[in-house]
């Protein structure tokens, strides 16, 4: 079966400006599109779909520029029905890249509250891994807010947050945040992608401090965790004071 042309095709005779408009839709918004490129220097990238074989699924690639050298990522296969909505799927994977400097910069450019809005939407929330889990959470009768700041000035983004308890549940995915078993640096621009792997690592370590001294504790689920696993975590930390970072199926 071979993915159908309305899953993936851009309509034809796109302009420049319409295709960039296209992009920035899907993106939520054309800030949400900038990535990190080096020397404090922002670039903007572009989301391709293309159709993967026969498997009727659609491969995403992220693409930009820096240093005058195209650079290419691949964020994985979609299968939505249409390409508006592969589109919106493939920014939501971009979003757990560590690539995109939307979330880091909200302060300053999202003064809206529509663009605060859309920037929420877009964030990589809704992945399956932790889909699995808050509906675990959810049938336990717990209570928690969803893709939100545990501590607003901090701007770290937990997945699951309980107020109350001061707890922050990050669901971490393999590729991106170097899970031992999962985790593998691609061969192509090797350097590149290591720094940045290493970056979104150190960048977590120093999450767990922060909110860990903001008296919060902080539970890690790698995206591999069994969710049954993961909801038990969970629940013993309810049960307890504010600690240390714990981490659900070994570190
Ligand atoms: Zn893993």
């Amino acid at each position: 079966m071979e993915a159908s042309p309305r899953s993936w095709r851009p309509r034809p005779g796109l302009t420049r400006t319409q295709r960039s408009r296209e992009q920035d839709r899907a993106a939520g918004s054309a800030s949400n599109r900038l990535v990190d490129v080096g020397g404090g220097r922002r670039g903007l990238a572009s989301v391709a779909l293309t159709p993967s074989g026969k498997t009727g699924r659609v491969s995403a690639v992220l693409q930009w520029t820096s240093d005058g050298r195209r650079r290419r990522l691949r964020l994985g296969e979609v299968d939505l029905p249409t390409r508006s909505a592969n589109l919106r799927e493939a920014w939501r994977l971009a979003g757990q890249t560590g690539l995109l400097v939307g979330e880091d910069t909200a302060g300053s450019w999202a003064s809206s509250p529509a663009t605060r809005a859309s920037m929420r939407s877009n964030r990589s929330r809704d992945t399956k891994p932790e889909l699995r889990l808050r509906s675990l959470l959810h049938r336990e009768g717990l209570r928690y807010r969803v893709s939100t700041k545990p501590v607003p000035h901090l701007r770290r983004t937990a997945d699951v947050v309980f107020s109350k308890a001061r707890v922050a549940v990050f669901v971490d995915g393999c590729y991106w945040h170097g899970c031992p078993e999962h985790g593998s640096i691609p061969a192509t621009n090797r350097d590149f992608w290591k720094g940045k792997i290493e970056g979104n690592i150190r960048r977590d370590r120093e999450t767990d401090r922060l909110l860990t001294e903001a008296g919060w504790t902080v539970i890690r689920v790698w995206e591999h965790t069994p969710p049954t696993e993961a909801l038990e975590v969970v629940r013993q930390s309810l049960a307890q004071p504010p600690g240390q970072p714990l981490r659900a199926n070994g570190r």
